[in-house]
């Protein structure tokens, strides 16, 4: 972002505070960014960011995993310790720690090149980084084997190694296998082709569907009546708005175009709600009807047919079943359906499960998550193990909102343990989804464990605002990827 564009921001941000009565910094502080007013010059450093007690505990420390979760950890343990011994395993030498930009990218307000940078240039000083994966884990032992075969030892092991995208469990994309957000995306590219399939879950597919979106709007723009499809998986996914916010993302630019009224645009969610809490899914109900989006509930992808640009889905509902004399009430039985829906363009979003290698082995768990204590997040089994991230089996928190509250709490507990101390930080669950409503307006949707709004800021929570849409385009990237990064923010 050059200097300008900064400016530029910041004075909007000024602009839409002072007329809800507050200064830049009150803004940045309420809504729990203080430390993106560090980066913006707005305040200082000491207000802003979160500085850990210096520790000179010493220990080998791996970290399993070089994104948000693990690099941020890396650097606040490589500035807190004073003799740091610190390894990250990444395998791979480009990354996105702005995952959330890959929306703006498919939405046409990024560019791929905003979010994607160098792995090592991100590298915090004093930390080594390994380019590898890590394939086998012997916790008993202390040990992880690397692709290459090496074995490294460890006294503490932290896993942040993400979420894999399952779109091989999609029937018609069997060959595209496992996929993550960064890295190889040839096969999903190959596999969609032109058929109109999109999903921004992958740094290159979401540059792709910005091309597919605008193909789709100019059909509409030409009189043809279009159908676009939308959908949510059932299993657990990062950042579960993003599904609606592509779509909503759709409507902006058909919208744009003055094309809205010949595309029909559906939602098809396997759960039975737009969002896990009461007063988003009413407020997300609200956007849709006014904007005249479509869904359908219990509705789960199960397969494709590219070539004749067909989704199929199970849908299901429960109906009255025998009555159960013992409990003395009716049975439910639930009944599945397929249905067959053609479409001219389809945003996949696949359904995610953790990374093999470590589901599988001994550090993870019959869903394959890792499992830790959801407050001090260190493993349940292992206590010189931590996890944290998308892969962590923590509840709601696969956001990089969620990340940013955890990898401080991981860092005070791991030193704690280091120290053979008692573990006292902890997670509370927080998290927040910027919502994109539409191009210039987001509703920041924050909440925990509670399942009840947590608004850091003291407005309706659920009102869509241009400054949430300043913060999540000009903000969160920089705070993101410089501040949380560092182990600043
Ligand atoms: C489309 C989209 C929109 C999003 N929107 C938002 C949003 O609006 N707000 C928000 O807060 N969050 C959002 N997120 C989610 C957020 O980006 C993630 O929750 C966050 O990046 C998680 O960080 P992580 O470090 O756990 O995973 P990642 O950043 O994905 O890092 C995991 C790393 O582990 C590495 N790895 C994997 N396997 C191994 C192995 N075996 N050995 C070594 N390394 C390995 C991977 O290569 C990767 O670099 C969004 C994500 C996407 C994709």
């Amino acid at each position: 972002m050059s200097k300008n564009e900064l400016d530029k921001a910041l004075e909007l941000v000024d602009a839409e505070a002072k007329k809800i009565g507050i200064s830049r910094r009150e803004a940045f502080k309420l809504a729990g960014l203080g430390s993106a007013a560090y980066l913006m010059g707005g305040t200082s450093e000491s207000q802003a960011a979160t500085v850990a007690q210096a520790s000179e505990a010493k220990g080998k420390i791996l970290i399993i995993g070089g994104g948000l979760a693990g690099m941020s950890t890396a650097a606040r343990l490589a500035t807190t310790l004073t003799s740091p011994d610190i390894t990250v395993i990444e395998p791979l030498s480009k990354s996105v720690s702005y995952q959330a930009g890959t929306t703006l990218v498919a939405g046409g307000i990024y560019e791929k090149s905003d979010i994607l940078y160098n792995t090592k240039d991100f590298l915090p000083a004093g930390v080594k980084l390994i380019k590898d994966s890590a394939v086998e884990f012997n916790p008993d032992a202390n040990k992880v084997v690397l692709g290459s075969g090496e074995t490294l030892s460890y006294d503490f092991l932290v896993i942040a190694a993400g979420i894999t995208l399952d779109f091989g469990k999609i029937k018609g994309l069997e060959e595209v296998g496992d996929a993550y957000t960064a890295g190889d995306s040839s096969k999903i590219l190959k596999a969609f082709g032109d058929s109109g399939i999109t999903s921004i879950y992958n740094t290159d597919t979401a540059e792709a569907t910005w091309i597919q979106m605008q193909k789709f709007i100019q059909k509409a723009k030409n009189g043809e009546k279009v159908k676009g499809i939308f959908t949510h998986p059932s299993t657990a996914i990062k950042c579960g708005g993003a599904p609606k916010k592509i779509m909503n993302l759709t409507h902006s630019r058909l919208v744009e175009a003055g094309a809205r009224d010949n595309a029909e645009l559906r939602y098809y969610v396997n759960g039975s709600n737009m969002f896990g809490v009461k007063e988003y899914h009413d407020a997300i109900l609200k956007q849709f009807e006014v904007r005249n989006l479509k869904w359908n509930y219990k509705h789960n992808l199960t397969a494709v047919d590219i070539k004749n640009k067909t989704a199929f889905f199970d849908k299901r509902w429960d109906e009255k079943g025998p009555y159960d004399e013992d409990l003395e009430e009716y049975s439910t039985i639930t009944k599945h359906q397929e249905v067959e829906v053609p479409f001219d363009f389809m945003h996949i979003t696949p359904p995610m499960k953790a990374p093999d290698v470590i589901a599988k082995s001994a550090v993870g768990s019959g869903k394959g998550w890792v499992p830790v204590n959801k407050e001090t997040l260190q493993h349940v089994k292992y206590k010189n193990i931590f996890s944290l991230g998308d892969i962590a089996a923590v509840p709601m928190g696969k956001t990089g909102g969620s990340v940013r509250k955890q990898y401080k709490v991981l860092v005070d507990n791991l030193i704690s343990a280091m120290e053979g101390k008692e573990l006292t930080a902890k997670y509370g669950g927080y998290t927040v989804c910027p919502l994109i409503t539409d191009i210039g307006k987001v509703m920041l949707a924050e909440f925990d464990w509670t399942k009840k709004p947590t608004p850091s800021f003291p407005l309706d929570p659920t009102e869509e605002r241009y400054i949430w849409w300043l913060l999540k385009v000009y903000m969160l990237k920089p705070m993101t990827q410089y501040g949380m990064l560092s182990g600043k923010a």
